[in-house]
């Protein structure tokens, strides 16, 4: 274990004095009154696993104490009360080890102690295997409570364990969704990573039914109903951080199908600049939002990051002087400051009449989830044209695409030609692992597939991840995004009004210096931060000419 941080009084009174203790000024002079030592940080260190096996997670959280370093044949716990030392002569029972207080800020401490119960990676498998044949018992009364994922009780349900793994581990390998699936001899259970699916765990069949019924107990679902598709939710705690779960069961041949979204508040990253958008394309598009009037669409197919860009885009033009309104399905993420509307079909409130409702609450901007159907066209259009900036998502493979969709709704093409500001399509690919990153000479035509020539190439290679177990063998590691932009310019509105054809309009943008995805997704390419492949599978079924 590295030595690297001989805790020092100054340290301590640096970070006292940047106010970052919060209110812990007065436990921290207790500790220093006590000549306790003080360890602002703590994540330099920590003990082997067997140790933290033998300090339940709960017991650490509840008392706010940690063990985390031997020394000298003493274990040194973290402590963020000096008064509230109890707790330390049933550690040193536990650990079977002499143990010693030392002080940390409470904050510090709940980090450190999320950080080293949340490495269970892999004890989902470890669950499965050792299931086995064991009878399952039957599910608790109290299997409605909503907990702690990290918090292991006595005498759980194996299956109730089994599902919390699960969850916990998906979570912690930043999935999206998580699959469950019946099949004839096992089930599968597989996480979407980084956009790709991925085989994860294979529980043997007769578990189907127990853990089926557990999440619809725990999404508030009808457990009698087998024939019918549900939808719910889970709202769950994974230490300090709150995660929604969207629930979705289908019944299929040889059971019921479930899919869990992962609404993760704390991974979603909202700032324009960190979209990954070209500088030029950035600057177009902040001119774009911040026009007075008109609309803003945004395309891609689920998954590609346009409610990300979309809020990012709020976040950035909102202010004191505007008055911002959203009607979303669901609403993901709350933002501050902003009247945010979920559609709710049950009682009629949808995306057309809940605009009605925005209009008449003096908006300036107002940002429609997706536009479905010709009616919520036909509003946002005339939103648009008496001085509301719209922004919206439309389902549609590229930005010039989405002008042919809205006139095969029924919307006539002037009021497009003079409502709409600009269209963006973006995608989202997975970037290159780094730390198996690895450089090869690509074959001629694989550099032609996104229009690429050697001469481009800084040292005539590019790169892929060979696969390592940070990347679980993917061989990529998190996402950027692609994007190609087209702001209405007037050659396209009178193409517009002329003939809405998708393959002319293109050509017309890429003519007036639109970059296309796959050209911004070259670019990734050639720095090597992404693949070609890559590229390939995120636009597959875009028009390209390259
Ligand atoms: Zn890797």
């Amino acid at each position: 274990m590295e030595e690297t941080n001989t805790p020092q009084k100054s340290f301590s009174e640096e970070i006292l004095r940047q106010g970052m203790l919060g209110g812990d000024e007065h436990a921290l002079a207790l500790a220093e009154k006590f000549g306790m030592t003080i360890y602002p940080i703590l994540h330099d260190f920590q003990l082997p696993r067997e140790y933290y096996k033998k300090v339940p997670y709960s017991f650490a959280k509840r008392h706010m104490v940690l063990p985390f370093k031997l020394e000298e044949n003493t274990i040194l716990v973290a402590v963020a009360d000096p008064l509230n030392l109890e707790p330390l002569e049933e550690l040193a029972l536990m650990l079977e080890h002499q143990v010693k207080a030392v002080f940390s800020p409470k904050e510090t401490i709940l980090n450190a102690i999320n950080e080293c119960y949340n490495q269970e990676l892999g004890a989902a498998s470890q669950l499965i295997a050792h299931m086995g044949d064991r009878a399952i018992e039957e599910l608790s009364d109290d299997a409605l409570e909503v907990y702690d994922l990290l918090d292991e009780r006595a005498g759980q349900a194996p299956i109730i364990k089994l599902l919390n793994l699960i969850l916990t581990e998906a979570i912690q390998q930043r999935a999206s969704d998580i699959h469950f699936e019946p099949f004839e001899d096992r089930m599968r259970v597989r996480y979407r990573i980084d956009g790709v699916l991925q085989n994860r765990h294979a529980p043997a069949t007769e578990y189907q039914t127990q853990l089926i019924t557990r999440i619809k107990v725990m999404s508030r679902m009808d457990i009698a109903e087998h024939r019918l598709p549900q939808d719910g939710r889970i709202k769950l705690k994974m230490g300090r951080r709150e995660i929604d779960f969207r629930v979705s069961t289908v019944p299929v041949a040889g059971g019921e199908r479930i899919v869990m979204r992962i609404l993760d508040k704390g991974n979603v990253v909202l700032g324009l600049d960190k979209l990954g958008m070209m500088p030029a394309t950035l600057e177009e598009f902040k001119r774009l939002i911040s026009q007075p009037e008109g609309i803003v669409l945004a395309t891609g197919p689920t998954g590609s990051g346009k409610t990300t860009t979309l809020y990012s885009a709020i976040c950035e033009i909102c202010s004191d002087e505007t008055n911002i309104m959203t009607i979303e399905d669901p609403v993901e993420y709350n933002l501050h400051g902003i009247a945010q509307i979920g559609v709710q079909p049950k009682i009629k409130l949808d995306f057309a009449s809940g605009l009605r409702h925005i209009l008449r609450q003096d908006p300036d901007i107002i940002m429609i989830g997706e536009i479905r159907d010709v009616e919520t066209a036909a509003i946002a259009i005339q939103a648009a044209l008496t001085g509301h900036l719209v922004i919206s998502t439309l389902h549609t493979n590229d930005a010039p695409s989405a002008i042919t969709r809205l006139v095969d709704m029924g919307i006539e093409p002037y009021l497009l030609s003079s409502s709409l500001v600009g269209v963006f399509a973006q995608r989202l690919v997975r970037g290159i692992c780094p730390t198996c990153k690895e450089g090869y000479e690509p074959l001629e035509k694989e550099l032609q597939s996104i229009g690429l020539i050697r001469e481009d190439l800084p040292d005539g290679l590019l790169y892929k991840g060979k696969g390592c177990a940070i990347c679980y063998e993917s061989g990529y590691k998190g996402r950027k995004g692609i994007y190609e932009l087209m702001p209405l310019t007037n050659a396209l509105k009178k193409q517009i009004v002329k003939s809405p054809d998708a393959v002319e309009l293109r050509r017309l943008a890429l003519e007036g210096g639109m970059v296309s995805l796959i050209a911004h997704g070259a670019e990734l390419v050639r720095q090597g931060l992404t693949t070609v492949s890559e590229i390939l599978r995120a636009t597959r079924g875009v028009e390209e000419e390259i």
